[in-house]
């Protein structure tokens, strides 16, 4: 068939089992799978329809459960010196009154937690992937999905090209196109009411160690911090020693779902959600030169990931969008109590 795995050229490694696979989507999603099946001596090619490898977003964490993958890996002394080192989480009422102060434990349950910027960290995954021999291809869009039960195979078309494996995993995101082939129906992404104005920028540039409002947070290495009010949460920290602020703001928004991922945030608006507020919050998040408004879109839960005939699987976002403001619930429920 035009494109087979064997048909491309492709020599498969010594440790081959004989397995292959392709992977839609090069986000942590995709290339976490692809590393994981070429540690199992699986053949694997990533499609990914953007052009060429994009650093893109901006603060991104993994809980120690993902940490614990990453060490595996032997990324740990690359991505912990480039993320936040704060020991604990303040968190305040929006009127400025410490409601608790969490600490944070490193390690937590044997592994490392990692808060930093996705492309960096989405970059040293992505090297890895390619230090293992990973067939990553960029511009290619995979139009559509097929599985041949009689031989055992599944394939994905793209460019009117077929490209033919033992399975097809689906890592293609929130928007997943995979989703509808293997429903069987078109679930919609829909919004959750929520969006989230988020930026990260240079402290030093932007004078946060300079104001007395603001030197919180460079002042003793990295500290983590958030507000809560109705229907929002402010969550700022700084990285890399102090050195680089990033901050989140989650507020209502009733949006319709469009294609794109990052809507430059007005900070009139921004500004607006917590006039009345503790002054503090006012003077981070003006400190930005600029921010996002990215919009929170999730989607029914999946009857099923795998399709009927077994040979297509949903992965990450695809399958399970992740909310942001879902990330801690039993921390913020703890809050929420003490609100
Ligand atoms: C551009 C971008 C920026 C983000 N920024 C942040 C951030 O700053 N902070 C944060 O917490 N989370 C961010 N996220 C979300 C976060 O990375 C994901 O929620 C999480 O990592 C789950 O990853 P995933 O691999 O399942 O999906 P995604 O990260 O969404 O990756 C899906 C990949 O599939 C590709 N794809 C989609 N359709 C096709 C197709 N038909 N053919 C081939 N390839 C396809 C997409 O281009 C994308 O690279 C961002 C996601 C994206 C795509």
């Amino acid at each position: 068939m035009n494109g087979s795995l064997h048909h491309v050229g492709e020599v498969a490694p010594p440790s081959s089992s004989g397995v292959e696979v392709i992977i839609v989507g090069c986000g942590f999603g995709g290339l976490a799978c692809a590393i994981e099946c070429r540690r199992k001596g699986h053949h694997v090619i990533v499609l990914e329809r953007m052009p060429t490898f994009r650093v893109l977003g901006d603060v991104i964490s993994f809980g120690p459960n993902a940490g614990r993958i990453f060490a595996r890996w032997g990324l740990h002394d690359k991505l912990w010196p480039i993320c936040r080192h704060a020991d604990k989480l303040v968190i305040h009422n929006y009127m400025g009154e410490v409601v608790r102060e969490q600490p944070i434990q490193f390690p937590l349950y044997g592994a490392y937690e990692y808060s930093g910027h996705r492309a960096e960290i989405h970059e040293a995954v992505y090297e890895y992937a390619l230090s293992l021999g990973i067939d990553i291809r960029f511009g290619h869009n995979v139009e559509s999905y097929q599985e041949d039960p009689s031989r055992g195979k599944a394939s994905v078309t793209v460019n009117g090209k077929t490209i033919e494996a033992d399975i097809v995993v689906a890592a293609d995101g929130v928007k997943s196109r995979a989703r509808q082939y293997v429903l069987g129906y078109n679930d919609q992404p829909k919004s959750s009411g929520y969006s989230v104005y988020r930026a990260w920028f240079d402290a030093k540039e932007q004078g946060v160690g300079s104001d007395p409002n603001t030197d919180f947070l460079t002042k003793d290495g990295d500290a983590y911090q958030c507000w809560i009010g109705r229907d929002v949460h402010f969550i700022c920290s700084s990285l890399q020693g102090g050195n680089t602020v990033s901050w989140v703001i989650t507020h209502r928004d009733d949006f319709e779902v469009t294609d794109s991922w990052s809507f430059p945030g007005n900070m009139e608006d921004v500004l607006n959600i917590v006039d009345d507020w503790d002054p503090r919050c006012a003077a981070v998040l003006s400190k930005a030169p600029s921010c996002i408004d990215w919009k929170l879109i999730t989607h029914d839960p999946l009857p099923t990931w795998v399709s009927s005939q077994g040979r297509v699987v949903l992965l990450g976002d695809a399958a399970h969008p992740f909310l942001p403001t879902s990330r801690h619930p039993r921390r913020l429920k703890t809050v929420l109590r003490l609100l």
